[in-house]
């Protein structure tokens, strides 16, 4: 079982194990960070629990109830009504709720909770699997709360998964009625042998993207690479600028470009890439031949080095773990990137998280 997803090693055995002996829990609650394959597992224990070819419990793939049961049809962006109830996959008895822009909808936990109680159409269980489920306590707990019932009384035909990113945005109520499943990064050489082999990309390419991933295959394969490069020459401008101290009206004018409106989806791609490049530039200070994320622009990086001393990269990087954590908070992009930026090309002053 779980032959095709990378990684991960001890939770594939342990799922496994829990499968072949009937003793899956009626509540699972799977944290990791995304890409790392949380979903393509649920949906393997969905098809273990619909199989109809099985006779070790584990689950062929292949006959239709296994080919049913992973084929997902999810709700469009921004059509609220098909994000107010459970989303069935080709099985009836497979379902999955998704969140609508951030928040898990009411309508949809009720209709979940109404789900669950009955008893499966074909199969021997039902299975729903709650993606992004830290998106519940949006709501002010009303979803999390009735979820909260239906996790406390489950019907005995019933398995709910959670998955998420963020367990510690969980009501602590709900972390403890499901039993945790920890996803770790996937290994970097894994990802690597992966695009090399499996979808053929360039080693340098594969290397480059998979650094990146932060151990997250997801994320590797949805790294376009053009676009990596193109955000990656504007973020090396702006830590050469801070390095040099530069003035700040080139800075300010990146500052505009990374949070206009049409940037949007990439301003976090900025962040990461900005954080990467720092690091690397730490990292070589500490020792020449480290291996770097952006290998491929070692000479760029090493000349770096010698204009900025690590206490103030190490500043930087806590600076836009900040900017990135307050970003929860509705905060206005352009103006903390000016400051962020203005922190790391200052010569000491006040760090942007402590002015405000
Ligand atoms: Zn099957």
């Amino acid at each position: 079982m779980f032959e095709e997803i990378l990684g991960n090693e001890s939770a594939k055995e342990l799922l496994e194990r829990l499968v072949r002996n009937g003793r899956l829990p009626q509540s699972l609650l799977f944290t990791g960070r995304s890409g790392v394959g949380k979903k393509l597992f649920a949906i393997e224990i969905a098809q273990a629990l619909v199989c109809t070819e099985t006779e070790s419990g584990l689950p062929c793939r292949k006959c239709p109830a296994c080919v049913r049961a992973s084929s997902f049809e999810l709700p469009k962006e921004g059509k609220r009504d098909e994000h107010q109830r459970v989303v069935f996959s080709g099985h009836p008895d497979v379902g999955m709720i998704v969140p609508y822009n951030n928040t898990i909808l009411i309508d949809a936990v009720r209709d979940l909770e109404r789900e669950a109680n009955f008893r499966p159409f074909e199969a021997r269980s039902r299975l729903f699997i709650i993606d992004e489920a830290e998106k519940l306590s949006s709501v002010k707990d009303n979803a999390a709360n009735a979820l909260l019932k239906t996790l406390e009384e489950p019907s005995e035909s019933t398995h709910i998964i959670l998955i998420t990113s963020r367990p510690l945005l969980l009501l602590s109520t709900i972390r403890s009625r499901c039993q945790a499943v920890r996803f770790g990064p996937i290994a970097k050489e894994r990802i690597v042998d992966h695009l090399i082999n499996e979808l053929k990309y360039p080693s340098e390419d594969a290397a480059l993207v998979a650094g990146l991933s932060q151990g997250s295959l997801g994320r590797a394969l949805y790294t376009d690479l053009d676009k990596f490069r193109d955000l990656r020459k504007q973020m090396l401008d702006v830590v050469t600028r801070c390095c040099r101290r530069d003035s700040f009206a080139a800075l300010m004018r990146t500052s505009e470009e990374i949070t206009e409106p049409k940037a949007k989806d990439s301003y976090g791609d900025s962040l990461d890439i900005l954080q990467t490049l720092i690091h690397d530039i730490w990292t070589i200070g500490k020792r020449r031949n480290a291996p770097i994320v952006n290998f491929d622009l070692r000479t760029e990086l090493e000349e770096l080095t010698a204009k900025a001393d690590p206490t103030r990269l190490t500043s930087w990087l806590e600076e836009i773990e900040t900017l990135r954590e307050n970003l929860n908070f509705n905060l206005n992009r352009k103006l903390a990137t000016d400051a962020l930026f203005m922190t790391m090309a200052g010569s000491s002053g006040t760090p942007a998280s402590r002015r405000q």
